[in-house]
């Protein structure tokens, strides 16, 4: 949700409900994973940098694989294949970045065939193209040149029209050291950038698309408030523990507890009806515990709901010095269904803005079910709000101000919200530290509203 501002609850209902349809998590994913071996001893050097491996990560990210590993190897024929055969062991997809040139240090090909255990051959079709490359420019070809043709035992050539040597793409299977058969995708590309680049986008990228097991990813992220996070695990967990495919992670902070959920199936409708059939069973549990399940904030939905509701809000706000309206207004549009509210931190701006008796706060003291039930009758009537909400506490450390609240705790808080029909009152005995006790009476304040508004 981002914009209230000028449309109506139903489209906003609506907004609500195709944001969940193009949830973030709706992107490729598959399980395999890549490194990539660039070879060059100038890259070893302070003064070349590999970035090949940046742009041929980006375009393996788009297909959903994660590069695990990055390798930079010098012109060395032990090297290479030490690299190529850990590369092998412990990757999916192995991409080569140079030394396909016809020099005695371009060695990919012999380091990549030694670590495979398998053979080069001489391609007939590329080496006819080699010569043909030279005739044209008048040129003898030399004998070092013909190794540019040989090609891994098994590999698709993929033609070169920006240089000479072809890439490589082998789709093969190997045996792992228990014996067992493995798929392994090995792929050699030119290191000139201007060779590499077309070649991976326009070559090896379709092939890699058409030949990976490629999943989709559906998320779910549930939000809840004020709830302890061992509370929650001890509640949820017996569900989600029944759904292995799901990928469970919770995370805990600033008065609020988010489960997410992932889950990848090879189709998003798959992925999305398994999330969909988990996350009802934990809505079932945690009843109206749970704020949101696509993301949003607490405030973003409090503001949704009296958008739905047509109603409007105003505030009255002592110890949270405005917090409240703060996070409120953080979200944009908001003015639509918050129209403001008063920092009410002194008696008599209680009595001004709220229009609370003084006497009440003489006799109650300006932390008590008393006056926070005024400040939030008063400022709904005064702004015309349809609810008004009120948060007096002692955040400390200091202790109350003379008077009844001189022996009040740290961290008592009523919070008071009122409609043209009643007022609920609210007493919180809130633990920590000042920050921690302002920001837990907005967290409460929100909930507040919230829980009136189902
Ligand atoms: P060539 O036929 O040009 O020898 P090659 O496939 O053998 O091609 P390299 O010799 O390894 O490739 O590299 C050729 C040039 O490409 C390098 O001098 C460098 O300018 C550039 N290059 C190689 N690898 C990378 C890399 N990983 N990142 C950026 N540039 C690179
Ligand atoms: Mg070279």
């Amino acid at each position: 949700m981002k914009e209230l501002r000028g449309v109506s609850a139903k489209s906003i209902h609506n907004r609500y409900h195709r944001e969940k349809s193009i949830n973030p998590a709706e992107r490729l994913y598959s399980n395999m994973i890549a490194e990539i071996i660039a070879a060059g001893s100038e890259m070893l050097t302070p003064f070349r940098q590999d970035t090949n491996s940046l742009y041929l990560t980006e375009g393996l990210n788009d297909l959903g694989v994660q590069v695990a590993f990055k390798t930079i190897v010098g012109d060395n024929l032990a090297h290479l294949t030490s690299a190529a055969i850990i590369a092998i062991s412990r990757v999916d997809i192995v991409i080569f970045s140079g030394g396909l040139g016809p020099t005695e240090d371009d060695l990919t090909r012999e380091a990549a065939a030694a670590a495979l255990g398998i053979d080069l051959h001489a391609d007939n079709a590329v080496l006819a193209a080699l010569y043909k490359r030279f005739a044209a420019r008048q040129m003898v070809m030399p004998s070092n040149n013909a190794k540019q043709a040989n090609v891994l035992d098994g590999a698709d050539v993929i033609h070169n029209k920006y240089g000479s040597a072809p890439a490589q793409f082998l789709d093969t299977t190997i045996l792992d050291t228990n014996g067992k058969p493995v798929r392994k995708i090995v792929i050699l590309l030119p290191g000139p950038p201007k060779e590499l680049k077309p070649l991976f986008d326009d070559e090896v990228k379709p092939r890699l698309a058409a030949s990976l097991p490629v999943r989709h990813l559906a998320k779910r992220i549930l939000r809840m408030a004020l709830i302890p996070e061992s509370h929650i695990d001890a509640r949820t967990a017996p569900i989600y523990q029944q759904y292995p495919d799901v990928e469970t992670t919770i995370l805990a902070g600033s008065g609020e507890i988010q489960l997410h959920f992932l889950c990848a199936k090879p189709t998003l409708a798959d992925a999305d009806a398994r999330l969909d059939e988990l996350t009802e069973k934990i809505e079932a549990e945690m009843e109206d515990a749970i704020f949101s399940s696509h993301g949003e904030s607490l405030e973003e939905v409090v503001l949704l709901n009296l958008g739905l509701r047509h109603l409007t809000l105003a505030t009255a706000e002592s110890c949270t010095g405005g917090l409240l309206a703060e996070r409120l207004t953080a979200v944009p549009g908001s003015s639509r269904y918050f129209l403001g509210g008063a920092v009410v931190y002194s008696d008599a701006l209680k009595t001004t803005f709220a229009g609370v008796p003084t006497e009440l706060i003489a006799t109650k003291g300006p932390v008590s079910p008393e006056v926070a039930r005024a400040l939030a009758e008063g400022m709904r009537v005064r702004t015309g709000a349809a609810l008004g909400i009120s948060i007096t506490g002692i955040a400390g450390p200091g202790p109350g101000a003379p008077g009844p609240d001189a022996n009040k705790p740290i961290g008592l808080v009523y919070i008071a919200l009122a409609d043209s029909q009643n007022t609920q009152v609210k007493e919180f005995q809130l633990p920590g530290d000042r920050e921690r006790i302002r920001l837990w009476a907005s967290q409460h304040a929100l909930e507040l509203i919230r829980h009136h508004l189902l």
